[in-house]
């Protein structure tokens, strides 16, 4: 009777057929270094994106180490980033000698406050917003700042594959593809998940994607000849053919994704203090999870708990407070919304095979909460 925070046996026994039959194949050829389905999943996730290029690498935070690397950070430069998201996206930074300068979130999405990277941006020599939930990051406000200081953006879209975004132009975009890389993690609970780590960057550039191709694997330009010294970063044959398999039935869990997700917040709608994910114009999100917002945070979180429902925090520490970080010297209360978002989130099951009735259960157990204990 239980309900999980995400249920990966339920998305294998949907696609099982396919997923075995691409597994076995791979295995059958023993090609399991760049295998002919690692390009072909590559020109087919461009396609989806709509990009011009599509590089598969180990995992999503290689997707951003190598794409932070590609665009020359090194040693001395500072790179800005949202303070409230996972750490994969601030370690590479840290890899690459540089140094991360947290920024503060939009209150309404959690995602990087243009007005608050105003205020910080100069000496900055990247920005990486991250599209965090499956919502988008405000790219056409954060994209005019990074222009004006003629410093790239870096998409973190491991969460929104598929999310849409549409700019002033009146362009519809999907992530990854509005600013100079996009960097996406296939980590098996995300919205496309491989059977272990993956990831890929997305550009249109060529000679950025030129470079990404040759640091994933040990910077080489041909078989023993290494130009610079790259990395071991590179998507496994047998990753790429699970994501091949699951990439067709994208878009429409993604459609799955959200009308559950509006079915939540038509139920959720007015229950105690609750605070509902917030869509502004112009974004088409993908609700990687669904995340609401309360002041009693972990009163609820351990009721849901006691009574089976799988709920989660995404995330309980902002990256400035983390002991990883510490040494940055960055004080609490600096980042105001940044901390409020990991003081008062809460991530409610949802996954494309959640059915009605799970999602009702949910609903009326937080509701009960409000009534009973709230
Ligand atoms: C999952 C994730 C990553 C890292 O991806 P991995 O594939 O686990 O390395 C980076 N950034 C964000 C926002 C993520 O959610």
């Amino acid at each position: 009777m239980s309900i999980p925070l995400v249920d990966l046996g339920a998305a294998y026994a949907r696609q099982r057929v396919d997923i075995d039959a691409a597994i076995a194949e791979v295995i059958g050829s023993a090609q399991f270094i760049n295998g002919p389905q690692v390009a072909q999943f590559e020109a087919e996730f461009a396609r989806f994106c709509g990009a011009r290029h599509a590089i598969g690498v180990g995992s999503g935070t290689a997707a951003v180490h190598l794409a932070l690397a590609a665009l020359g950070i090194g040693p001395g430069d500072v790179v800005a980033v949202p303070a409230h998201t996972f750490i994969a996206t601030v370690e590479p930074i840290t890899w690459l000698g540089a140094t991360p300068r947290f920024v503060d979130v939009d209150p309404a999405t959690g995602c990087l406050d243009p007005e608050a990277l105003k205020t910080v941006i100069d000496g900055v020599r990247a920005v990486v917003p991250v599209h965090l939930y499956g919502g988008l990051a405000d790219l056409a406000a954060i994209a005019e700042i990074a222009d004006a200081a003629g410093v790239p953006v870096v998409e973190d879209a491991a969460q929104a594959h598929g999310a849409q975004y549409t700019g002033p132009d009146g362009t519809a975009r999907r992530a990854g593809t509005y600013a100079r890389a996009g960097c996406f993690s296939f980590y098996p609970g995300k919205n496309l998940g491989a059977f272990g780590d993956a990831g890929a960057v997305t550009t249109d550039d060529d000679r950025l994607a030129q470079t990404v191709r040759m640091l994933r694997d040990h910077g080489r330009v041909a078989k023993y000849e290494h130009l610079v010294v790259g990395y071991a970063h590179r998507l496994d044959t047998l990753q790429a053919a699970v994501l091949r398999a699951k990439l067709g039935g994208l878009d429409a869990a993604n459609e799955r994704r959200r009308s559950l997700a509006q079915r939540y917040s038509r139920l959720l709608a007015g229950v105690g203090d609750l605070a509902l994910p917030a869509e502004p114009p112009g974004r088409r999100g993908v609700h990687h999870l669904y995340v609401v917002r309360t002041a009693h945070r972990d009163e609820l979180l351990a009721y849901l708990r006691g009574r089976g429902i799988g709920a989660g925090v995404h995330y309980p520490v902002p990256i400035h407070r983390q002991p990883a970080y510490a040494h940055l010297g960055v004080p609490a209360g600096a980042l105001p919304a940044a901390e409020a978002w990991a003081r008062e989130c809460l991530s409610l099951p949802l996954y494309p095979e959640l059915t009605e009735e799970q999602l009702a259960r949910v609903t009326s157990t937080v509701t009960a909460f409000f009534e009973t204990a709230g």
